[in-house]
């Protein structure tokens, strides 16, 4: 049986041997060379291994190995996928040296879903998230060896349910919306990353690895009373990044692959009662850091739930944080209501954390579905460290709006009470509507500030505070005022 990949122009059609030994188990090897033809000096594609899984196996094991691993100080990124005739099995989304991915009914290798082996055509694919240009090009092999059935008994499984509610109050609530662990790229296993959010005082974590929900089991397994996991998955694509919060299941990432689109990713997300979060949309892209800008011009905004506007430090690389805070204002300048989120995007290393932001959500309780409604309706503020608040009235008190909600107003002018703490010394506080900066004023540790202002149609309020040093130290959600109907 030979492969021919013709999208790839190989130097040679990829190979595959079956190779029946003593034992019978069974062993496929797949290698080619990736060569690079396009302007933009790297190549971005699918590459499929279906092989045949017989009755009997008890476990698959692959190992994927590629070199160059770098080229001109560049990573090549290559990930491997598995499905089973089933579905999705798990996903390597991590830079060389590849470990071997095992998969069994006992266990699997993180990023991996362990359970049973069934029979059938199973598929391995590579995501060549970048491949760069090189002499030589970049070479690849893929071994996978069946093992039989060992005749342990299959440990039961019980589905992810993530219906924990951990308050009952209703309030602001304060954690992280975006990181990883070892089961992509993260550093941190699963119990050693939800110790970190306790060790931060954290309320509630997002598990968003990319291309992959191998690692919700075990948080979930470690998770206790004091901290509030919110599953999710980071849809990691060749052209943007995307968060999908609030899903157990893993949802297709793989744009252009069968005709799969970023709007369909999204509707897919909402389909599995999860929010889609446009993530770090401004950061440096491919190939230094793969599909990490937005680069879906034609994507319906309209399925966005937040855009990720503060991801790592303010003072990330590329400026991005900046350049991500601009694109919300112009979505906000057109009148879009997207609400902003933050995150760590926690890799590892606990001095990260040191500069990151949280995200503050006003929820009903601490529950999933009550965080994702807060996500939902913008009640959400995003800090480094100070408290900040905004409330918009029409001048009575009975009609006093907060954070994502809508004032309905009469007339051309409302009264705003901005409040702070925590504010370091020559901080500056700025009132922003839907055009820009109506104005700013330095402000001491802690304070409230009530202005009357004049407001434009179908206008948004919202307030930050700056560092002196112009870096942002916390921003609200907008509150949306129209006029009466
Ligand atoms: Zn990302
Ligand atoms: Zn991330």
């Amino acid at each position: 049986m030979v492969v021919y990949n013709s999208i790839l122009r190989l130097q040679f059609p990829t190979e595959l041997k079956t190779m029946p030994d003593a034992t019978k188990h069974l062993a496929y090897h797949f290698e080619g060379l990736i060569q690079v033809t396009e302007a933009k000096g790297y190549r971005q594609a699918y590459l499929q291994f279906p092989f045949e899984v017989p009755q009997g196996t008890g476990a698959v094991r692959l190992r994927l190995r590629y070199s160059p691993p770098k080229v001109g100080g560049v990573s090549n990124l290559i990930t491997l996928g598995v499905f089973d005739p089933r579905g999705f099995r798990g996903n390597a989304h991590r830079n060389p040296p590849h470990p071997e991915v095992l998969i069994s009914a006992e266990a699997a290798t993180p990023g991996f879903l362990p359970g049973a082996v069934p029979p059938g055509e199973w598929l391995a694919q590579l995501a060549l998230q970048a491949v760069l240009a090189s002499d030589p090009p970049c070479a690849y092999t893929l071994d996978i060896e069946l093992l039989p059935e060992t005749g342990r008994a299959q440990p039961a499984r019980p589905p992810l349910s993530f219906q924990a509610v951990r308050s009952k109050n209703a309030g602001w609530y304060r954690g992280e919306l975006h990181s990883h662990t070892l089961h992509s790229d993260g550093s941190l296993t699963p119990a050693e990353l939800l110790a970190g959010a306790r060790s931060r005082g954290l309320d509630f974590l997002a598990v968003t690895d990319h291309n992959t929900i191998s690692a919700l089991s075990a948080i979930e397994q470690a998770a206790d009373d004091r901290l509030l996991i919110l599953p999710g998955i980071e849809l990691t694509t060749f052209y943007g990044h995307a968060l999908a919060l609030g899903v157990t299941q893993w949802i297709d990432w793989r744009t252009e692959y069968n005709g799969w689109t970023m709007d369909d990713a999204a509707r897919a997300t909402h389909a599995a009662g999860g929010l889609f979060i446009i993530a770090h949309p401004q950061d440096i892209g491919s190939p230094v850091c793969t599909g990490c800008r937005w680069e879906y011009p034609d994507f319906d905004l309209d399925l966005a739930d937040g855009v990720e506007i503060w991801n790592g430090g303010w003072r990330g690389s590329n400026d991005k944080n900046p350049k991500n805070l601009r694109l919300w204002r112009d979505l906000q300048s057109e009148a879009r209501r997207i609400p902003a989120t933050a995150g760590s995007d926690f890799h590892g290393g606990m001095d990260w954390w040191k500069t990151a932001p949280v995200t503050y959500i006003y929820a009903q309780n601490l529950s999933t579905p009550a965080l994702l409604e807060g996500i939902r309706l913008g009640r959400m503020v995003l800090s480094s460290g100070p408290w900040l608040q905004i409330q918009v009235s029409t001048g009575s008190q009975s009609q006093t709006v907060e954070i994502g909600a809508t004032l309905v107003s009469p007339v051309n002018r409302v009264f705003i009470t901005a409040a702070w703490e925590n504010a370091p010394q020559g901080a500056e506080l700025v009132l922003s509507n839907r055009q820009g900066p109506l104005f700013n004023k330095p402000v001491s540790a802690a304070g409230t500030m009530q202005e009357w202002v004049e407001i434009l149609p179908d206008d948004h309020l919202w307030v930050a505070l700056y560092a002196a040093d112009g870096d942002l130290l916390a921003i609200t959600n907008p509150i949306y005022i129209e006029p009466p109907a």
